[in-house]
């Protein structure tokens, strides 16, 4: 996601922010423009200080979710865009867990700034029971919660914002990363699979890149596991992550997860200006030849270039890679799928 700048002092903001550093004025995040704005000290209601046209107030979970994001006045509603999808959440009594459900609303809004971005329809499920999606953010604490989707409703273990029991699992399964943003990016790819892969006439495609999704989740499951056991497989030659091996539609999720990685990440590049030189475009360029020809090709380049030369910046400062992944010629043709399926080309 790119930056902004506060039109009052030109400091720079970033999405999560709610009143400037520089000139303490107050924020707001307008939905539909995807835009953070600076908003008039003086005036009630809530108007942008750069001209944006419009009257608002802030979302009622302000301070529970720390949300800034911005509700026309006379919405009926008194929670955000956002907000409104989430239709289960903890009680304001259960302190930790409404700290989780706070790093979790964070993520989610991310994530529907980028889908925003990328025009993919955001259904909210409380108008459309069944095409809509809505959040479920549970406290595993006392009962059994399984993150997952469910005919549009994504549940999350709101554990998994605790950093140390995340870290911990992760080490447990052997991911490469594991985030909360990274979950919520692999449902929303279970909501719009039937929408942009089936709907879209794209599943004799799909199924031979992915493999066939009317097989059991038995079956697959099975095949799976002894495919792991077996001495020498190797996951990462068809697919993004090991996790990815379990079925067609978790392969499916994991690669729509990744692609939403990569979109952010170049986006934030851009906003940066960030580009990157020798040898890391060579080295790039080299990584990515298989890419050349598909839609998806240019993309992967700019980002394997950038994220060789990000890996080394980290190392040079003592951290592990910030992106972990090799792209094998096969991931590269699923990235492809899901790019050609998000833009609808
Ligand atoms: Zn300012
Ligand atoms: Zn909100």
């Amino acid at each position: 996601m790119q930056p902004f700048r506060c039109a009052v002092c030109d400091q720079l903001l970033f999405f999560d922010n709610s009143s400037c550093l520089s000139c303490g004025s107050p924020l707001g995040f307008l939905p539909e423009h995807n835009r953070l704005v600076a908003l008039q000290t003086d005036s009630s209601p809530l108007r942008a200080a750069d001209g944006t046209p419009g009257d608002f107030r802030r979302c009622a979970n302000l301070s529970t979710a720390r949300c800034n994001w911005l509700v026309a006045v006379d919405d009926t509603e008194a929670l955000c865009t956002s907000c409104r999808l989430t239709s289960v959440r903890p009680n304001d009594s259960e302190v930790d867990a409404i700290e989780a459900f706070a790093h979790a609303e964070a993520a989610k809004r991310r994530l529907l700034a980028q889908l925003r971005h990328l025009g993919l329809p955001v259904i909210d499920r409380s108008v459309d029971e069944q095409r809509g999606v809505s959040f479920e953010f549970l406290s595993s604490r006392g009962q059994n919660v399984i993150t997952g989707h469910e005919a549009g409703v994504i549940t999350l273990d709101l554990s998994e914002s605790d950093d140390a029991h995340r870290e911990f699992v992760r080490q447990q399964l052997g991911e490469a990363y594991r985030t909360v943003l990274g979950h919520l990016r692999h449902e929303i790819a279970h909501y719009y699979w039937p929408m942009l892969v089936l709907d879209a006439g794209r599943g004799d495609d799909f199924r031979a890149l992915f493999g066939d999704e009317r097989e059991s989740y038995e079956t697959a499951m099975q095949r799976h596991y002894d495919r792991n056991a077996e001495a020498g497989y190797d996951w990462s030659i068809d697919h993004v992550s090991q996790y990815a091996t379990m079925h067609p539609w978790e392969d499916w999720a994991e690669t729509f997860a990744h692609y939403l990685h990569i979109d952010s990440g170049l986006d934030t590049s851009l906003g940066f200006g960030l580009s990157v030189g020798e040898p890391s475009l060579s080295a790039g360029t080299a990584a990515a030849v298989s890419s050349i020809g598909t839609a998806v090709g240019p993309m992967v380049q700019r980002w394997l270039s950038l994220t060789i030369a990000l890996n080394g910046m980290a190392r040079s400062i003592g951290q592990g890679d910030l992106y972990p992944f090799v792209l094998s010629p096969k991931v590269i043709a699923k990235l492809d799928f899901v790019h050609r399926a998000v833009t609808g080309e």
